[in-house]
């Protein structure tokens, strides 16, 4: 994982580095960076080092093709660096402009990693806690309709500024599900047959950390120290999935986040219950003790919910999507057509659990 990474009072610990990366940096973002300072840090490094920048702010949640299009007609692709300020979905839709801006490639060949050796260096401020993008080589776009991801070296951040104060405003129910998207990392990458002793160190410290203090935190947003632990593990399970991917929960959830509009790591964590189930190895065996032997049980406790309608028809499609998803060949528990189907009905039988 070769991101260079500042933790706590980050931009101020780093600035010069920031500087020192080049004159034009176009800042890729949303909404929320306004409101918890993060944006206006930025701004004032740049401002006090008479730097050139500018802003798209209008970024989506699950950022679309179209989008990341858009950034480049709008914006062109004469820029030193690209800066990815917010949750997963500005950093990797900066992750995808930094590709486009080095390279005369099409949008397309974004998922082709032999089309492409380089990108613009890349610089994330996550003000989440849960999508790891700031230590991973990875990033997912929405292409009609459908989730698609692209992994390539050259797009791990050269640096990240990761700061436990921009995540203090966020509501409780983006604590709950980005706190879920960062324990699916851990324990997906611990569940994984990549995992190694490597990427178990970081997997089974993040779900430590995870278990205890996502109860906490839920119940007292504006702890910092909280914040703190929740961001450190988060970081940690970004790192474990630089090594191992992340496997079958992933590749399940996408479908209902697309089209059911439930948040990307809600939609995920739910699966994971099954997944442990059906991997049954000693791993997922040492992951369910520490939730006393269940899971299931740890959701409804800090009020896990879902809830939607579906049809065969969709259930039909989701599963053949997940069928050809890479994610299946690195899952234990060998995934055919009826086992990836169960999962669903599985979801469907155990929702009321979930509460929906
Ligand atoms: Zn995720």
């Amino acid at each position: 994982m070769p991101t260079k990474f500042y933790f706590e009072n980050a931009i101020e610990k780093g600035k010069g580095e920031l500087v020192a990366l080049g004159t034009r940096f176009l800042i890729i973002t949303g909404q929320s960076s306004r409101k918890n300072g993060s944006l206006e840090a930025v701004i004032k490094v740049f401002k006090d080092n008479q730097k050139y920048f500018e802003i798209f702010d209008q970024t989506e949640e699950n950022p679309s093709e179209q989008m990341v299009k858009k950034i480049i007609e709008t914006y062109g692709k004469n820029w030193d660096v690209v800066v990815g300020l917010g949750g997963g979905s500005p950093m990797d839709a900066a992750k995808a402009v930094a590709v486009l801006c080095k390279n005369e490639i099409e949008i397309e060949d974004l998922y082709n990693p032999e089309k492409y050796s380089a990108a613009l260096p890349i610089v994330c401020i996550p003000t989440t806690s849960g999508t790891g993008s700031e230590v991973t080589q990875y990033s997912v776009l929405t292409v009609n309709g459908q989730k698609k991801g692209f992994k390539h070296e050259t797009i791990f951040p050269k640096l990240s500024f990761i700061d436990p104060v921009y995540t203090l405003t966020m509501p409780e129910e983006l604590t709950l599900s980005t706190g879920l998207d960062a324990l699916s990392h851990a324990i997906e990458s611990a569940v994984s047959k990549r995992s190694n002793p490597m990427s178990e160190l970081y997997s089974f410290k993040a779900i430590e950390i995870i278990k205890d203090t996502l109860p906490e935190l839920l119940k007292d947003l504006s702890n910092y120290e909280l914040r703190k632990k929740i961001m450190f593990a988060s970081t940690l399970a970004g790192i474990s999935i630089s090594i191992t991917g992340t496997t079958i929960a992933h590749a399940l959830g996408y479908s209902i986040t697309t089209e059911k509009g439930i948040r990307h790591g809600l939609a995920t964590a739910v699966f994971l219950p099954f997944e442990l189930q059906q991997a049954n190895t000693q791993t997922a065996k040492k992951i369910l003790e520490m939730f006393d032997g269940s899971l299931l049980n740890y959701f409804k406790n800090i009020g896990v919910k879902i809830s939607f309608p579906v049809s065969d028809k969709e259930l039909e499609t989701w599963t053949e999507r997940v069928s050809k998803a890479s994610h299946v060949a690195i899952t234990p528990g060998n995934y055919n057509r009826e086992k990836i189907y169960e999962a669903y009905l599985w979801l469907i039988e155990k929702s009321g659990l979930y509460g929906g």
